[in-house]
């Protein structure tokens, strides 16, 4: 078994219940768990370690939690830009999906699971796709963790237009039994590290019926439920036009919220909404870049510094590369405590400790996995990132944490999931990264290019 042991960190962030930083500190790892964390001089004592690394000049964290990842989106990037909500998502994004092959969202996968493993982030939570198969099987080969699930929709008319022909427009009944199969097929896969949920995706795209079966299926299967929730102003007039209540509070009517439920977005809760987020011990995933980009006021408007108040597990996400456009926690980090902020004119909220917490320990309560990740202790299973700190915006560094979250860029230096290393020094070792891009660019221009997009998104500017 691997005895790995990492030493002598500058900074050794173990996120554990009493929040103890440790200066020239260690972690203890055996197979897949830590076995201790600390001091170096503790830690080092009775460990013999078949791999030591170096630590020197770094900083050590528990591997940062993205709660918000469209992995079959990744060849996306570039296809939905500055467009208004109808043309982005029927046009632009189910445009994108319609035309992937299955080895396109394999590719998909792995690519977006290299953007994460080089972002620090070691688990992620896909909110559904076509193809959670594809996803799954990324995951075995990139080493990080991860949990998918199948999308569950049986509206094809929706608020904002007619969804496109081919998957999009399967049954109730098939919808549900595929997303069953996947649950029954994909949950504990490749060592554990992949886990299947239910998703219902879009709510406007769902029956009353279905909203209510997809969550007894959850229930019964023991698992989580993804869904995006009032995500837009547009959005939440939309449901309460049709269903006369927004997302959650239509959620509640049907006796359908739980503590096994992660809500994307979530910029546009009513006050109804945040109790009932209270009561029912609902999951938030906040996702700013996505806010940004997309211009859904959620960061101007949202409610997430009382959410935290109010003690809901509020986590970060990064969402998609055709929507936010990025996925990257750190500056997750950095742009969720500037917004509230400069929204409430208040430096004093969103300090850099409830930020960190949000993107682990609240990160590993959304994914239903904090008894086994988002702290450096003993028993859990070893998941770090590290970040170089040697470097202009990192100095002089007084105090990680306020440097991680407002000054740094993001990029890791070194990570490892379930005891593996997955990149070392800035190399990716899980994948072959140089193969999986020449891939993600001609597989990109071959979906674009099918799904009749190539021309619209240009650049405006003429190319020579
Ligand atoms: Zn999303």
């Amino acid at each position: 078994m691997e005895r790995i042991l990492v030493k002598h960190a500058d900074w050794l962030i173990s996120m554990d219940a009493e929040r103890r930083i440790f200066t020239d500190g260690a972690v203890a790892i055996e197979g897949d768990r830590i076995v201790a964390a600390g001091k170096t001089r503790d830690v080092a004592r009775n460990f013999t370690a078949t791999k030591e690394i170096d630590a020197a000049g770094k900083l050590v964290m528990p591997g940062l939690i993205d709660t918000h990842v469209h992995n079959v989106q990744q060849l996306g990037r570039g296809v939905a830009e500055g467009c208004e909500m109808k043309v982005h998502l029927l046009e632009r994004l189910y445009g994108y999906e319609s035309a992937l092959m299955a080895e396109d969202a394999y590719c998909a996968a792995l690519c977006c699971q290299l953007e994460l493993i080089r972002a620090g982030t070691t688990c992620f939570i896909d909110p559904g796709s076509f193809f959670p198969r594809e996803t799954a099987q990324a995951v075995g080969e990139s080493g990080i963790r991860g949990i998918v699930a199948r999308t569950a929709i049986d509206v094809h008319n929706t608020p904002i237009g007619e969804l496109p022909a081919g998957m999009f427009r399967e049954s109730g009944e098939e919808a549900l039994r595929r997303a069953q199969e996947t649950v029954t097929q994909l949950n504990g896969a490749h060592d554990g590290r992949v886990r299947a949920w239910f998703s219902l995706r879009v709510l406007s795209a769902c029956s009353d019926t279905m909203i209510q079966a997809i969550k007894k299926k959850a229930d019964e299967n023991g698992v989580g439920l993804v869904m995006h929730a009032s995500e837009s102003f547009h959005e939440i007039s939309a449901s309460r036009a049709l269903h006369g209540a927004s997302d959650i509070e239509r959620m509640a009517r049907l006796g359908a919220l739980g503590s096994n439920m992660v809500l994307i977005h979530m910029g546009w809760a009513s006050p109804k909404e945040l109790v009932l987020s209270m009561r029912h011990d609902l999951k938030i995933s906040c996702t700013p870049s996505t806010g940004f980009r997309l211009g859904m006021g959620s960061m101007q408007f949202g409610r997430f510094p009382e959410m935290m108040e109010l003690g809901i597990t509020v986590a970060l996400g990064s969402d998609a590369a055709t929507s936010s456009n990025f996925l990257d926690i750190v500056r997750q980090m950095w742009l969720v405590s500037g917004a509230c902020k400069a929204q409430r004119l208040d430096p004093t909220l969103m300090p850099p400790e409830t930020v960190l917490e949000m993107a682990t320990l609240n990160g590993a309560k959304a994914a239903l996995w904090a008894d086994e990740i988002g702290s450096l202790e003993p028993g859990k299973k070893a998941d770090i990132a590290i970040f170089e700190t040697r470097s202009p915006e990192w100095r002089p560094l007084l105090n990680p944490l306020t440097n991680l979250v407002h000054s740094a860029r993001g990029g890791a230096d070194t990570v490892l999931c379930n005891g593996r290393i997955l990149m070392e020094n800035g190399v990716v070792r899980s994948i072959d990264e140089r193969e999986v891009l020449k891939q993600a660019q001609e597989r990109g221009e071959r979906i674009a290019g099918r799904a009749g997009l190539l021309d619209r998104i240009r650049p405006k500017w003429p190319i020579h």
